[in-house]
């Protein structure tokens, strides 16, 4: 049984008004891509990975190949985030056995005991997901009124890495369905999946927003790997 590793980082840039892909983009001069690929780094992990793949788009695969630096494998990503994690997962060909996770590029604060224990929690169910309690008082909204209040209790946010045996994450990817994670394709099929809490340090880099917090997270960290 191995532990492999899917980083999906073909997105585009477009929500934070760039050219760039979003993998790209520096954080304190530094890649994106590059900050989650150090929270898996072989030292800081209690069982290393054996594999990683990451997904690139066409147009930047030089530069991807740059970053990775031996680090990785560069796979071409596709249009749909479903569709990179298909292309990733084919490239891993990952035995019914191995545990395989994804990860977006986008969560570059996830941390390796944090991700330690995604794994290890797929090992022994199946298939798990890191996710952040919601700590808002949620509103459904509808013409720009509030509609409903959501009981928040028991309520989470989606977070990755999300890490499954790989005959779950076969089946799951095999219904060629697109999903905004992996463990909505496996709820489709009834398949349970396990939840790991993370911290909200977790979060996905999406608006320019995001980019301003990130980098005053490593302004704040100044000198250690990550705040
Ligand atoms: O667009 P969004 O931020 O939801 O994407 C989540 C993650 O999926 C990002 O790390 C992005 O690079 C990746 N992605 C991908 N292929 C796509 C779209 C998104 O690998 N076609």
């Amino acid at each position: 049984m191995r532990r492999l590793l899917v980083i999906a980082a073909a997105g585009s840039g477009l929500r934070l008004g760039r050219e760039l892909p979003k993998a790209l983009v520096p954080l304190r001069g530094v890649p994106m891509l590059d900050w989650a690929l150090r929270a898996f780094a072989q030292h800081l992990l209690a069982i290393p990975i054996d594999l990683v793949v990451v997904t690139a788009p066409q147009a930047h695969r030089a530069e991807f190949e740059r970053i990775v630096a031996g680090r990785a494998r560069v796979v071409p990503g596709g249009v749909t985030r479903s569709d990179s994690v298909r292309a990733g997962f084919a490239a891993l060909e990952a035995s019914d056995d191995d545990v395989v996770a994804v990860h977006d590029a986008a969560r570059p604060f996830i941390r390796a005991q944090e991700a330690d224990a995604v794994f290890a929690a797929a090992e022994a169910t199946g298939a798990a997901i890191a996710a952040i309690p919601i700590v808002d008082t949620i509103k459904r909204v509808a013409e720009g009124r509030i509609v409903q209040t959501v009981d928040r209790e028991g309520l989470y946010g989606a977070a990755t890495p999300q890490a499954f045996r790989g005959d779950v994450l076969r089946r799951a990817l095999a219904s060629g369905r697109d999903g905004t994670d992996e463990s909505v394709l496996c709820e489709d099929l009834g398949i349970p999946v396990a939840v790991v809490p993370v911290s909200r340090r977790v979060f996905k880099i999406t608006t320019e927003a995001d980019l301003e917090l990130a980098e005053a997270m490593l302004l704040a960290a100044r000198g250690r790997r990550m705040p």
